[in-house]
This record gives C-alpha cells, sequence and structure tokens, in this order.
C-alpha cells in the first residue's frame, strides 16, 4: 500500500494543487490537520467553503482521509470545548475523518480528532479502544499532534502529545501519520520519523513554496521517503533502529509519480 502524508498546509492552495497532482500515484492520502490557517486574512468560513471545493476535488483522484488539527477548530461544544464541527463536511464528501476508521483490505486506518479539552480527549481514548478490537494486519492513526520526542521538537522545547505516547505504548499501532511541530524535521534533535517499539511515526513538517514536505510510505517495500526543500531522506520499515539515509533520487517504488517528485528535489 503506497500512502502519501502532508499535513499543516494552512490555506497553501498551491500546496493543495501539487497534492491533487499526484495523488493518483497513492492508494491514500492523508492530510493530517491544520487546513486552515487561523492567522490569515480570509474568514475562516471562507476558508471552510474553499478547503471543502479542494478536498472534493481530491476525492475524485485518490482515497482521502482528513483529521483535524488546532487551526481547523471553529466553535465550541456544550461544554466549551472548541471542536472542528465542519469535518461533518468533510465526511459528506465520503472522505473519512474525525472519529472514523477505514479498511485498505487487511489495513485499518483510524482517524483522531484534534482534542481540545477532557471530553474530546476521553473520545478519542474510547476511539482507539474501539478500533483495537477490530481485526485487521495493519493498523494506522492519523493524529494531528506527534507523541513527545524528536518529532514534537521546534528546535527550543516539546510541544507533544503525551497522551498519544500512552495510546501508543497500549495499542502498539503500526504506524502513527502526525503533523503540528513544522520544525521538527529540520531542527537538529528533531526529525520526521521515530519509532516507539514497533510503532513508526511520522510528521513531515511545514515548508514555505508550493510543494508541501511530505511523507510517502510504501507498506510492501517497507520503506517510508521524506522529501522537502532542505534534502530528501529515507528510513527502511523493518530497521530495529531508525537509521535516515540521505536519498538523491525518488525510490522506485514510487514509480509515475516519482518525475514531480524528482523535480522538486531540484
Ligand atoms: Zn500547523
Amino acid at each position: 500500500m503506497k500512502l502519501l502524508l502532508v499535513s499543516d498546509l494552512h490555506y497553501a492552495l498551491k500546496q493543495f494543487d501539487w497534492t491533487a497532482s499526484v495523488a493518483p500515484g497513492f492508494d491514500a492520502v492523508i492530510i493530517a490537520g491544520d487546513h486552515l490557517d487561523i492567522a490569515g486574512q480570509l474568514d475562516g468560513g471562507v476558508q471552510i467553503v474553499v478547503i471543502l471545493k479542494y478536498l472534493r476535488r481530491l476525492a475524485a483522484l485518490s482515497k482521502v482521509i482528513v483529521s483535524s488539527g488546532n487551526h481547523d477548530l471553529d466553535r465550541r461544544d456544550a461544554g466549551g470545548e472548541k471542536i472542528a464541527s465542519w469535518m461533518s463536511k468533510v465526511r459528506q464528501l465520503g472522505i473519512p475523518t474525525d472519529g472514523d476508521s477505514v479498511a485498505f483490505g487487511d489495513t485499518l486506518v483510524t482517524v483522531c480528532p484534534w482534542w481540545d479539552g477532557p471530553t474530546a480527549r476521553d473520545s478519542v481514548h474510547e476511539l482507539l479502544a474501539r478500533d483495537a478490537a477490530k481485526p485487521r494486519k495493519q493498523w494506522i492513526w492519523v493524529y494531528h499532534a506527534p507523541p513527545e520526542g524528536p518529532l514534537s521538537w521546534d528546535g527550543k522545547k516539546h510541544h507533544g502529545d503525551a497522551a498519544l505516547n500512552a495510546w501508543i505504548e497500549t495499542h502498539r499501532p503500526d504506524i502513527v501519520l502526525t503533523g503540528h511541530i513544522h520544525q521538527a524535521p529540520f531542527k537538529q534533535g528533531g526529525s520526521w520519523c521515530d519509532r516507539m517499539g514497533d510503532t513508526w511515526i511520522f510528521n513531515s513538517g511545514r515548508q514555505i513554496g508550493p510543494t508541501p514536505t511530505h511523507v510517502a510510505i510504501d507498506t510492501r517495500a517497507r520503506e517510508a521517503a521524506w522529501f522537502s526543500l532542505a534534502g530528501a531522506e529515507l528510513v527502511k520499515l523493518d530497521d530495529a533502529l531508525v537509521a535516515r539515509t540521505e536519498l538523491t533520487g525518488p525510490p522506485a517504488w514510487l514509480g509515475a509519480s516519482a518525475e514531480k517528485r524528482e523535480a522538486a528535489l531540484g
């Protein structure tokens, strides 16, 4: 199975365009939160309308999976916690989103919402417990914030979600796809990939320009590759330790969509 992870596009519409241009080369495209830009000039409601249009276009090109991030919260629930209520409109497009799970053969993908308080956090706890009981060979989570560790390092401090560390220890998923800490892959002591026990975790980070930082994963080739303006790296998923090696060109398994990526590598 070939997966593409992007996140934190923050209303960079050119980056949505790029994602659409490579989407047909993947079995699933995962956008792990922060679709909107709350610091942006444009009203949040207007941004939502535009992003929904882009997501609809993307969903016609590949299987798309979308989680919320902290920039996507558009209202408060009855308990006063901020929520991304517009994810229900994402679901109406046929796109699995917060609280959903989707099966690709024997791979199960669980999509977690951003949690702003104890009620939403408990709902994530229940969601993971529910899906832990489902049969699968491989289990993938989509979760905006990375766990505490190199993926949550911004060069000054850690901004990880300790609740996620505990859930990973309990359930031992195969892969967790995150975002949130834009600088982590670029900082000394940070990274785009990490391993906790048997679980691989990825955070592609964020960069300016038309091409988003992104992670491509081939679960059959057992490799994951990260692409950015600062270079590209590869890890082998069967390695017990994280050994990032520099990539000078895209791996063969990227196939037809590799040319665009090669162009992005410069
Ligand atoms: Zn972000």
